[in-house]
């Protein structure tokens, strides 16, 4: 789990504090935007930003919907205002890809203004059309991987980055959101060897397309706050090709509640490449 940081205003070496990865009770989160800003306040972040799920314009449980969207980036922005002499917060979304249902396409929010879109997968798209869910469960990745992978965990995990692969290739969203999401419950269930040739062959051709996008990857601590294992989002073979193929990374603490939002960062916050800030301006536009 996460230890309660000491009392840290500023990286060692880097001059600010942000993060642009945290869901509020806009979403599936459990704390609302406005003691996150407070605790981030408390934390001495200089910069923050919202990013609820949402897959516009579908209507699906625990995302924003084409009639709270526009509400949530209302408040966001009088929130921002509020606080502006205290910190800087943007307004973000995270945004699904699943093939032929929804795609992080900025079209789909430029409605709401944002400053930048994240990209994610959370459900894998099997041969049979079913959405496997990468991080609901564990029980529920067993049960979805039998039923439409026939068992067979290496090529579920192909399929999340062959899927990965397009989608950066194919869509305009600024930062890749935790993006070896797989390795989630394997740390538990023991599903695949992240050390095998054809592991390690997904990572290195996933690197390649991710660093001729130019997205920006998010070093994400998510998994450490919810005591998953205790590691980031890439794994550090992943961030070494990454990095090696000059590609830039964020952090991000993917926080549900106000207690997670710098989880780890003093662990992570020198990595080399790491961006300070969000390049702006990412304004979402058409
Ligand atoms: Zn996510
Ligand atoms: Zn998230």
């Amino acid at each position: 789990m996460c230890a309660r940081p000491r009392s840290v205003r500023r990286f060692a070496k880097g001059p600010v504090k942000t993060n642009y990865h945290q869901h509020t009770t806009w979403c599936d989160g459990h704390d609302d935007a406005e003691t996150m800003i407070r605790a981030a306040i408390d934390r001495g972040f200089d910069e923050i930003g919202f990013s609820s799920h949402a897959r516009l314009p579908d209507v699906v449980e625990g995302n924003l919907t084409p009639d709270s969207a526009p509400a949530y980036a209302a408040e966001i922005r009088a929130l921002a205002a509020k606080y502006a002499d205290r910190l800087s917060v943007r307004l973000g979304v995270e945004a699904d890809y699943i093939p032929g249902d929804t795609t992080p396409e900025k079209v789909r929010y430029a409605h709401l203004g944002l400053d930048y879109l994240i990209g994610s997968i959370h459900w894998v798209v099997a041969p049979d059309g079913a959405h496997v869910p990468v991080d609901w469960s564990p029980e529920r990745l067993v049960e979805g991987v039998k039923a439409h992978f026939g068992g067979d965990y290496e090529t579920y995990v192909r399929t999340y980055f062959v899927q990965e692969r397009e989608m950066v290739a194919r869509f305009d969203f600024d930062v890749l959101g935790h993006p070896d999401l797989v390795r989630k419950f394997n740390g538990r269930l023991a599903y695949f060897d992240e050390t095998a040739a054809w592991y390690q062959d997904e990572l290195r051709l996933t690197a390649e397309a991710i660093a001729a996008s130019g997205k920006i990857v998010e070093i994400n601590t998510g998994a450490i706050a919810r005591g998953w294992m205790d590691d980031v989002y890439p794994s550090a073979a992943f961030r070494a090709l990454l990095r090696a193929r000059g590609v830039r990374f964020l952090l991000g603490s993917d926080a549900h509640a106000a207690a997670g939002i710098d989880c780890a960062f003093e662990r992570y916050g020198d990595e080399a490449g790491r961006l300070d800030k969000l390049p702006l301006p990412n304004l979402v536009s058409i």
